[in-house]
């Protein structure tokens, strides 16, 4: 379907706006904001307060709050409240049908399985709240004791409304599948000699929400029942490394709540348990959107890594990705604090190198979570290169300090 360009939207809106006398009866309660902050201090200080950043730029945050903490934050900071969000303001999720709902999913990597079963194989590795299976695939020969080769994990997902995060590693998978069929010599090289894991979607029943009714809600967290009348755990604060200790709220309607406990909750669980099956895996990517950025451990912490070779393997690797799809690569506290995130687990509690990537588009106004059906294949072609680089790398990931790792050019081979 033709999609309306950002500005005809905001005219509908505003026209439907006039119309209706601007009532704002259909008002989600939630505000676009901007809060002025010019370190990461003064960004962990509006972090905790519970609302979510979506964007830093050098002398301010923008992000999302509820009416409710919007007294607050003006008491405490200059906010400036840009507008009300409308659901009318979003797109249609049917204007969106190259999008992958749950069932589409499901289909799309259940087909792959099927017609694939030398290379792929697809488990559920648990359910969420409310039952749906949270589905692995798994490729590599057959014939190779997979669990011996070097292993690598790529996930999305984790949060409702970020629809791309899901289509990268599923676009990811289908095109392991088809370069292998196809006989290029380095994916087939990667399905021969790396186990390689990737689980589309973490939180399937918080954009099954955010996708029903036929309009986007601009959901964040899964779906618990948190029994006071609000719903959603934040499952990217609920991982049980340094868990609670900043970034993150108490408040069960707070988007960034971080639950009654670590792992309080079956989506996150089902990551913790698979993840601590497979100790082969070195590497780890968990796709998110939006700001067009890399980011490595520590959230919970302005400090870097203690290891100072795993620092360097984070920072020369991210980097190096950078270059491809032109992120911004940083230590993820260096936005502000967020603790009980998925990479400050697996590096924390596993040595695993992980990565964040925060996805396009770049801002809000570029489209925010909603950027449109035609922004997939832009953030796929930015980022395979980038995973494909990790897929490689996860054979020996400390490899890339060594002089003469940089055989993709750009960096010439210093001589031994
Ligand atoms: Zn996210």
């Amino acid at each position: 379907m033709k999609r309306i360009s950002w500005i005809q939207r905001s005219l509908i809106v505003l026209f439907t706006l006039l119309l209706s006398g601007f009532s704002w009866a259909s008002t989600p309660d939630i505000h676009w904001i901007k809060i002025s902050a010019t370190d990461k201090v003064q960004r962990t200080a509006i972090a905790n307060t519970g609302i979510t950043i979506e964007y830093v730029g050098e002398d301010h945050v923008t992000g999302i709050a509820k009416s409710a903490e919007l007294e607050q934050l003006k008491s405490r900071f200059n906010v400036e409240v840009n507008f009300p969000m409308t659901v009318e303001m979003m797109d249609y999720p049917s204007d969106d049908s190259k999008f992958h709902n749950y069932d589409e999913l499901t289909t799309a990597l259940t087909t792959l399985a099927n017609e694939n079963p030398d290379i792929v194989r697809m488990k559920s590795i648990g359910q969420s709240h409310e039952g749906r299976d949270i589905l692995v695939v798994r490729i590599g020969e057959e014939s190779s004791d997979q669990s011996a080769l070097p292993g690598v994990i790529f996930m999305g997902g984790h949060h409702a409304r970020e629809h791309i995060s899901v289509e990268m590693p599923l676009m990811l998978a289908q095109y392991l599948v088809r370069e292998y069929r196809a006989g290029n010599d380095r994916i087939v090289n990667f399905v021969r000699h790396r186990d390689i894991h990737i689980i589309p979607i973490v939180n399937p029943d918080g954009a099954e929400h955010d996708i029903s009714g036929g309009r986007y809600k601009m959901w964040r967290k899964n779906r618990k029942n948190n029994g006071d009348g609000s719903f959603g755990v934040d499952l990217n604060r609920n991982y049980g490394y340094e868990w609670g200790t900043g970034g993150s709220s108490t408040n069960k309607s707070s988007d960034t709540y971080m639950g009654e406990e670590p792992f309080s909750e079956p989506e996150s669980r089902a990551i913790r348990d698979y993840v601590s099956e497979h100790d082969n895996i070195t590497i780890l990517l968990s796709y998110h959107t939006f700001s067009e950025l890399i980011l490595y451990p520590w959230g919970h912490s302005y400090d870097p890594i203690g290891d100072n070779s795993a620092y360097r393997v984070h920072d020369t690797m991210a980097r190096r990705m950078a270059q491809w799809n032109r992120y911004t690569p940083q230590q993820s506290s260096d936005l502000y604090i967020a603790s009980g995130d998925t990479t400050d687990w697996s590096f924390g509690r596993h040595g695993i190198i992980s990565f964040t990537f925060e996805l396009d588009p770049k801002n809000f106004w570029q489209g925010g979570f909603y950027p449109g059906e035609d922004k997939i294949d832009v953030v796929f072609n930015k980022n395979i290169e980038p995973a494909l680089y990790l897929i490689e790398n996860s054979e020996n990931p400390y490899g890339v300090l060594q002089p003469t790792h940089m055989k993709f050019g750009l960096q010439s081979p210093l001589i031994q």
